[in-house]
């Protein structure tokens, strides 16, 4: 694999520091990109490695009805075959489709927003804010993976192994991980080049930041040397003494690493997902819709930075979205 490559996995093994939320927001964004503001969309997949599924109810998938899950790819004995990739991933179609369901059962007399699903008067999806967004889904079935795993061969690379037809396919790999450093999240740095770690702008934390830390560094000694820090992400912020000095110590004690963009405590955004569409596609990023606004400079300031680290080490990537493109219109 090209060492910078972005496969991202976003990981703290605290519960509720919006993992998820991150993950979610910014694989949408990153997608949908903003054409008239120089920001292209990218092809991007995001993976939910949680078995709680919270990515994918994100936008309104029914678990239950999922023929194949990340745990299938997991588990999957391939022997020399590569796993055929696009068998495990729900696209842009069904992801519209289920964002639709999900928006008409909250909403019953209400049009979505066009950001988010554009229909025409019977009600045919003509165009959606996830086109270019493809979802590699899980189920409480993944929460048997760490036991099962532990006695399969490979049982730290599983995850990579499975996703490797995928690494050319797409410009961004964005994986969500449980609030563990248990064996799924090891798989996740394994398959990853860099981890974004979102954290809560709470009292407690740096609490658990440095046993994070020694796990990534394990696993770049060990299993993974292109690991590396993305960013960290402070989220949930209030206007607060308590937030502004977990802000500066956060900052102080990560030097250079952290994302300028600080996600505010927003109601809209715990609120999305019954909706069934990440804020980013729910609302306008405009200045009465903080949460929007906050998640779009999210992922503008994390594809800057994508680019000075291409810039930086000399790479060039093709534009695999014009690509794809040109294949769907042979
Ligand atoms: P994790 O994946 O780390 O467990 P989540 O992304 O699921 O965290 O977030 C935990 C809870 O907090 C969820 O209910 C989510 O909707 C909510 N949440 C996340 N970010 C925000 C925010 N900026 N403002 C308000 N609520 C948020
Ligand atoms: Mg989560």
């Amino acid at each position: 694999m090209n060492p910078y490559k972005m496969v991202i996995a976003v990981t703290n093994q605290k519960g509720g520091c919006a993992k998820t939320t991150t993950a979610v927001n910014l694989a949408t964004a990153l997608a949908k990109g903003d054409a008239a503001n120089g920001f292209r969309p990218a092809k991007v997949l995001l993976v939910d490695l949680d078995p709680q599924g919270n990515a994918s109810t994100s936008f309104g998938i029914d678990k239950s009805t999922l023929d194949r899950t990340v745990y299938d790819l997991l588990m999957n004995d391939l022997g020399e075959e590569l796993p055929i990739i696009d068998d495990y991933l729900i696209g842009p179609d069904i992801i519209a489709d289920s964002m639709n369901e999900a928006w008409k059962q909250n909403n019953p007399d209400k049009k979505p927003p066009k950001t988010m699903i554009e229909t025409d008067r019977d009600g045919n999806i003509i165009s959606s804010g996830v086109e270019n967004l493809w979802l590699l889904p899980s189920n409480i079935q993944l929460s048997g993976a760490e036991i099962e795993l532990a006695t399969r061969i490979g049982r730290e690379t599983r995850l990579k192994e499975g996703l490797s037809p995928a690494y050319d396919e797409f410009d961004y790999i964005i994986i969500d991980t449980p609030p563990s450093l248990g064996l799924l999240t090891i798989n996740a740095l394994a398959a990853a080049n860099w981890v974004l770690i979102p954290v809560q702008t709470e009292y407690y934390a740096l609490e658990g930041m440095s046993q994070l830390m020694n796990s990534i560094k394990l696993v770049q000694r060990r299993i993974n040397p292109n690991l590396k820090l993305f960013g960290i992400a402070l989220t949930m912020y209030q206007n607060s003494k308590l937030c502004n000095t977990v802000e500066r110590e956060v900052r102080k004690h990560f030097p250079g690493h952290c994302f300028k963009t600080v996600i505010p405590r927003n109601i809209d955004i715990a609120v999305a997902p019954s909706d069934g569409a990440p804020i980013v596609i729910l609302k306008k990023p405009t200045r009465s819709n903080k949460g929007s606004q906050q998640y779009w400079a999210l992922a503008k300031e994390a594809s800057r930075r994508v680019q000075s680290i291409r810039q930086k080490y000399g790479i060039r990537e093709p534009d695999r979205l014009r690509q794809h493109k040109l294949r769907i219109g042979d």
